[in-house]
């Protein structure tokens, strides 16, 4: 069994947080193993909760148009979120759920080993960006670690505020050449690994 989907069998057994007694299914998250890009969203929804894969629900349909525009599907990249079960009555992610679910989402990162992360809305950006506000940062990338950090606005923002639509839909056609500069690196030992954030 892959070490993702060994990972994956541990996700659905976790029983750290309230939520978990009122989750129907656990969303772990789902893609390739491989993947190059990482897409980290905040938390599931009730069509996620119901069906245990991630964006689903209106919002992945529209996630899954961005990903077309840059040639792209839900099989090649890994889809994931902050937290892995749905806050009742789709409130927002409690701090101490996503501590309790960072173990986890830090293990798949581990595995996968992204060249880029994308981070979808407030709570993802909030754990990459700590401070930053997603109005001014969306489009933007930071490196470190040979892994670029790129935010952009949650795709269901778009299905509430259809002026962000565009801005969304732009921010995602900058990825590919985001791509190419990072596959350029060669990957770093972790012994050589800076820590420093810069822009790129
Ligand atoms: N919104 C998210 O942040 N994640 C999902 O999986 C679905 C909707």
């Amino acid at each position: 069994m892959s070490a993702l989907r060994e990972l994956s069998e541990q996700i659905v057994l976790c029983n750290l947080c309230e939520i978990a007694k009122h989750r129907t299914k656990v969303v772990p998250g789902e893609g390739a193993e491989s993947a190059d890009i990482m897409f980290i969203g905040e938390a599931p929804g009730w069509y996620e909760d119901q069906s245990g894969r991630p964006f689903v629900g209106p919002a992945g349909k529209f996630l899954e148009q961005l990903l077309a525009s840059i040639d792209l599907n839900r099989e090649r990249v890994f889809i994931a979120n902050i937290i892995k079960c749905r806050p009742p009555s789709n409130r927002d992610p409690l701090p101490v759920e996503i501590q309790n679910c960072g173990n986890w989402l830090e293990r798949q990162i581990e595995i996968i080993s992204p060249r880029i992360i994308v981070t979808l809305g407030r709570y993802s950006m909030a754990k990459f960006f700590p401070g930053k506000s997603i109005s001014k940062i969306h489009g933007t990338a930071q490196k470190q670690d040979n892994i670029i950090y790129y935010a952009m606005y949650h795709p269901a923002a778009a299905l509430h505020q259809q002026s962000l639509r565009q801005t969304i839909e732009a921010d995602m056609l900058k990825i590919p050449s985001l791509l190419v500069e990072v596959t350029a690196i060669p990957d770093a030992k972790p012994e050589s690994r800076q820590l420093n954030m810069f822009e790129v």
